[in-house]
């Protein structure tokens, strides 16, 4: 494939990709998975990444990504992180092969929907984590802390034989600004680590845990982040999302 764009761009693309790839490594010694989210970027800077090895991307709009897979190698392992809507469980189960892994999981639904939905296809089993709403902002989704018996009975779906076709990875949160920005402990992040603790002994699990963005990964990792989201800081700011 030859849609690369120019040299100075795919330049500035490896040096962000790699300088952050390298705070990372300085912070923790455990590896920490890297997600370069490249929504409403160009299929041109995915591939620019690509070529130099990083093969998790992070997508957050069905229908982007869906074209994006389309046009791009096989082996990348999609992660999609946006808002997930029931009826676009289908479209994702089922067209995108390569997914990787489904981050903003809120309902046992969705979860049903996805697993009947791969199965129909049968490909390889996704990786599902389940999005808790820590900071309590009503805009943001995921599952409320205030009813964890919602969260208990997706895992239970999750880890049974019946749902054979996600595997549950860990859970994720996005955490308010005013955590990431407050310069010390990051209570959002906390709360999210004090639930994966209670899942992990509740169930004998070991479940990671999929936090921190361009403006707090490092302190997230500080946190006990196994997987950061990073978009912005690789790819530089994105243009305002046109629906
Ligand atoms: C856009 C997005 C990111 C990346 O955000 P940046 O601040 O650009 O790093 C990470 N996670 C989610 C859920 C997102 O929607």
């Amino acid at each position: 494939m030859s849609m690369l764009p120019n040299l100075s761009r795919q330049k500035e693309l490896l040096a962000n990709y790699d300088r952050i790839a390298n705070v990372i490594q300085t912070i923790s010694a455990a590896k920490v998975d890297l997600v370069a989210v490249s929504k409403l970027k160009p299929v041109s800077d995915i591939l620019t990444l690509y070529n130099h090895g990083v093969r998790h991307f992070g997508e957050n709009y069905v229908q982007e990504l869906v074209t994006k897979s389309q046009q791009l190698p096989k082996d990348i392992q999609w992660h999609f992180i946006g808002l997930l809507q029931t009826d676009k469980c289908k479209v994702l189960a089922k067209q995108i092969t390569n997914l990787y892994a489904v981050e903003t999981i809120d309902s046992l639904k969705k979860c049903k929907k996805l697993n009947a939905c791969r199965k129909e296809v049968n490909q390889a089993p996704v990786k599902v984590f389940l999005q808790i709403n820590t900071s309590r902002e009503e805009q943001k989704s995921g599952y409320s802390l205030d009813n964890l018996s919602a969260v208990y009975e997706t895992v239970e779906y999750l880890i049974s034989e019946e749902c054979d076709y996600l595997t549950l990875e860990g859970l994720m949160t996005i955490g308010s600004l005013q955590q990431s920005t407050s310069g010390d402990g990051n209570h959002d992040f906390e709360a999210l680590i004090g639930l994966r603790d209670q899942l992990n002994e509740k169930y004998g699990l070991s479940l990671r845990t999929s936090m921190g963005m361009s403006n707090d990964y490092q302190e997230a990792i500080r946190q006990g982040s196994s997987s950061v989201r990073v978009g912005s800081s690789i790819f530089g700011s994105r243009p305002p999302k046109i629906i």
